[in-house]
């Protein structure tokens, strides 16, 4: 832009006008691409992802790919002929956006279906956007419906939303459905870094790199940032400049509390949270810092040796139960100095017994037994984004809880005899103790401080899937054996590490080597099923016959921790757990 036009927004200035300026969202891009050259592009198609990852982007160079009279190779609308300019300004009436979360946008739908009967006047087709479609009334849908089901043919339908559960089944189902993802930081960085040469301005590549991991997958977010920092700093851009504009900790403080978490060194961490609020820092902020930290370096260890510093993991585990939305006495700050005292309150560090499976709970933390695989709501918006309130359009689980879901209260105990393969259905406290809470989800604030609370013994399920003698031997050799069958596993294919890792043997059939994923990942438990030979031919090595590999989705806690390092295999299914997201995007697996 030169001097003297108004500011217009980074990201509408950067944002992509054909679809070779989209960053990332290769799968999508092709698709269409290969739609639009074949003349296959559907009436009515759905767009759906995180906020700010490019849905109308893509629906609006959709819109222009219909209706270029000079496309490119490989269907790139040529964004200069009459039509793609008309459709990127904004001035023709056939492409028509409307934001169905405003009143003026329920109106608009309303009175779509009045309209939708006549060609169109200067494009080839009628485009309709409709950003957060998930917001349409009923009526609306309903007004729709029919159109849907008969458009004419110059007429597309292009919806945009973050909740595509929202919508009515009768229309997704006549939705061709395009999933946006996040995008990555190398991703992110490396278009700020466009914007920056483009713009003339320099900047520290850790200040870059701190924006990019702010906006948790969303470039609008990112741009945004970026757009601040630009305005209100003058030279070279450094990092504290964006650690301050953001009121971030600095990156040694972090590390510090984080090692003082690992080690329960609770004096070092009272010290760092003494001087994060002499400074006036964020505590939430601070939270969620810690928390990425954590996060980091449990993917590291995974990635590295396919196991987690258990250190690490407890800690993760332990600011998992945070409700950072409690204010008053018991709020953040008490929850932090107890996160930080927890690992000499005995429980976590309680050895497992090396033979027999019964043992204290490791830790109340129960996964939602109801959740559905559900990638979206696993690494929800960063929450502090430029003091905004937390996005509406986002399902984030709580203002400031960052990655991590609230807390559930404690299982009474576990039901003895519970069938493994339906522990959704299974109730998850029997009435056995009325004082235990049973309802799935506290509301924010009165779930316990569960960590102070006794640890309850989990019932062993002993062998489960009522394996006959020898599969009972089976199953202990290979529980007793496990480490070592995962070390074969990875050593012959390193991208199985991660699944491997989430999933435990949990019973033998004959020669039926059942193996259990935690239920809320349901996509893992999918993938293995896709590497059931290289499973089956390691299992069968360590089991010296040949066997078949079952893989079930299972609620782990509900089983015998493994004889070997118990706590870090439930540590890490928590993990798996909490940051489910980064380990479906490891490209291998998939
Ligand atoms: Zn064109």
């Amino acid at each position: 832009m030169t001097a003297g036009t108004p500011h217009q927004a980074l990201y509408r200035r950067w944002r992509a006008q054909t679809f070779s300026e989209i960053v990332g969202q290769e799968a999508v891009v092709a698709t269409l691409r290969n739609a639009v050259a074949t003349g296959q592009v559907s009436h009515a198609i759905l767009f759906t992802g995180p906020r700010g990852t490019g849905k109308t982007s893509l629906a609006r160079i959709l819109a222009k790919a219909l209706n270029c009279t000079n496309p490119g190779p490989n269907a790139d609308p040529c964004d200069a002929c009459p039509s793609c300019v008309s459709i990127r300004e904004g001035t023709t009436l056939d492409v028509l956006e409307i934001d169905a979360a405003s009143n003026r946008g329920i109106d608009a739908v309303r009175d779509l279906r009045e309209r939708i009967p006549y060609p169109p006047g200067e494009l080839r087709r009628k485009v309709y956007i409709l950003d957060e479609a998930h917001q349409i009334t009923k009526d609306a849908w309903n007004a729709l419906l029919k159109s849907l089901e008969e458009p004419p043919d110059f007429v597309s339908f292009m919806f945009a939303s973050t909740h595509p559960q929202g919508f009515p089944p009768a229309i997704l189902s006549r939705l061709q459905r395009f999933d946006v993802r996040r995008l990555t930081v190398p991703e992110i960085t490396g278009k700020l870094e466009r914007i920056l040469a483009a713009d003339g301005r320099e900047a520290d590549p850790e200040a870059v790199a701190v924006v990019a991991r702010l906006a948790a997958g969303g470039m609008r977010d990112a741009e945004s940032i970026l757009d601040q920092l630009l305005s209100s700093t003058a030279g070279r851009i450094e990092a504290d400049a964006v650690r301050d504009l953001l009121g971030l900790a600095d990156a040694d403080l972090v590390g510090g509390f984080t090692d003082a978490l690992a080690a329960g060194d609770a004096a070092t961490g009272v010290g760092l949270l003494d001087r994060l609020e002499e400074r006036g820092r964020d505590l939430r902020v601070f939270l969620d810092q810690v928390v990425d930290s954590l996060r980091e370096r449990l993917l590291a260890d995974l990635a590295s040796r396919g196991a987690a510093d258990p250190g690490i993991a407890a800690a993760a585990r332990r600011l998992a139960g945070i409700d950072p939305t409690r204010l008053g006495p018991g709020g953040l700050r008490l929850q932090l100095e107890l996160a930080l005292l927890e690992p000499s309150l005995a429980y976590a560090t309680t050895p497992a017994p090396v033979a027999a499976p019964a043992r204290p709970a490791p830790a109340p933390v129960t996964p939602e037994p109801h959740r559905e695989p559900q990638r979206e709501p696993a690494r929800p918006v960063s929450p502090y984004e430029f003091g905004r309130p937390a996005p509406s359009d986002e399902p984030a689980p709580s203002d400031g809880g960052g990655q991590l879901p609230a807390r559930e209260p404690i299982r009474a105990e576990a039901p003895p005899d519970a069938p493994v393969e339906t522990p959704a259905t299974t109730p998850m406290a029997p009435p056995a103790d009325p004082v235990a809470p049973v309802a799935p989800v506290d509301p924010p604030g009165a779930a316990p401080l569960p960590d102070l609370v006794e640890p309850v013994p989990v019932a062993p399920l002993g062998p489960v899937g009522a394996a006959d003698a020898a599969g009972g031997d089976d199953l202990e050799r290979l529980r007793h054996g496990w480490t070592s069958v995962v070390t074969t596993i990875t050593e012959r294919n390193r991208a199985v590490k991660p699944l491997i890792t989430a999933c435990r043997p949990i019973g033998v059939e004959g020669n039926v080597v059942t193996l259990g994923f935690p239920e809320e990942q349901g996509f893992l438990k999918d993938v293995a099923e896709r590497r059931r030979p290289l499973l089956e031919e390691c299992i069968g090595e360590y089991l010296g016959h040949e066997v078949a590999v079952r893989c079930v989705a299972t609620n782990l806690d509900l089983l015998p921790p493994l004889p070997a390092d118990a706590d870090a295999a439930h540590i890490l299914a928590e993990a798996h757990r909490i940051f489910a997201e980064d380990l479906a995007e490891v490209p291998e697996v998939t």
